[in-house]
């Protein structure tokens, strides 16, 4: 907690002067973020950070392994389903972002459940969402050698997944259909901090270029 407490004072010495005309801005106008960023809760992926983003660009939805439930499994108490709702209608954000990344505790317990003691009941119920991705992995992915391989085809799928799961919500899908919002599926690599798209056309991930001058 020190820590904390020390950064809040940090910041506010060292940092906030850049920002302070933006904030001041932002609480009179209000938020217009031009992104829905759905990352997982991960502690060493900071969506902002990476992004170069600002108060005000990114509305971010972090939870346990990036997973969009599909709109028929959600229940009227889904945080994520909620965000979608609201990024997607009322604040009208142009692009969906599902970023997800190496070494990824949730995917490797999707892969592998841990044999636990520990009774984790909703985290059990939360990544049984991903279950698809689980039989992906089983039935193309079987070569893979290593439990890191594995780790980054199931972190590579679920983003996919995750794009499909979008799809299903009617909020969505309207936006999709006018063509005022699109998708958009995202790879972090955590030890070199490279950002990776999905391409739809060669089906890969293919690492962000820098836009032409
Ligand atoms: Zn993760």
């Amino acid at each position: 907690m020190q820590r904390l407490i020390e950064g809040v004072h940090r910041f506010h010495k060292e940092e906030f002067g850049r920002y302070s005309a933006l904030f001041r801005k932002l609480s009179k106008e209000g938020q217009n973020p031009h992104t829905l960023f759905i990352t997982c809760a991960d502690s060493r992926v900071l969506a902002e950070l990476v992004t170069q983003s600002k108060p005000g660009d990114l509305f971010v939805v972090k939870n346990i392994g990036n997973i969009v439930p599909p709109a028929s499994a959600v229940g009227s108490t889904n945080s994520t389903a909620a965000a979608i709702e609201f990024a997607v209608e009322v604040l009208r954000v142009n692009d969906i972002v599902v970023c997800g990344h190496s070494q990824c505790g949730a995917m490797t317990a999707l892969l592998e459940p841990p044999s636990t003691n520990v009774a984790l009941p909703h985290l059990a119920q939360w990544l049984k969402l991903a279950t698809p991705v689980r039989e992906i992995l089983e039935k193309d992915y079987a070569s893979l050698a290593t439990p890191d391989e594995r780790a980054t085809a199931a972190a590579e799928e679920n983003v996919l997944f995750a794009l499909e799961n979008l799809r299903t919500y009617p909020c969505v899908q309207a936006r999709l259909a006018d063509g005022s919002l699109s998708l958009h599926g995202w790879f972090f690599k955590i030890a070199t901090a490279e950002l990776f798209a999905f391409d739809p056309e060669s089906r890969q991930f293919q690492k962000i270029a820098e836009p032409a001058a």
